[in-house]
């Protein structure tokens, strides 16, 4: 990973290279200040989506840092 990723502050989702706007939450914040990486396939079967409010797929991360 050359250059860390944004993630979103709504919803976790982190977001490709380039990308600084959460397709989901396009009036979210994103930063870089993130901790944990999750990979979530089946976020139904998933007990860390269920804790994190995830219901679809996607990479995310574990804590958001924003204010
Ligand atoms: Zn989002």
């Amino acid at each position: 990973m050359a250059k860390k990723p944004f993630a979103c502050g709504e919803c976790g989702l982190i977001l490709q290279d380039g990308v600084d706007q959460c397709p989901r939450n396009p009036s979210a914040q994103t930063t870089t200040d993130w901790q944990g990486y999750v990979i979530i396939i089946h976020p139904s079967r998933s007990e860390i989506a269920e804790r994190l409010n995830i219901d679809q797929p996607g990479h995310y991360a574990l804590k958001v840092n924003i204010r």
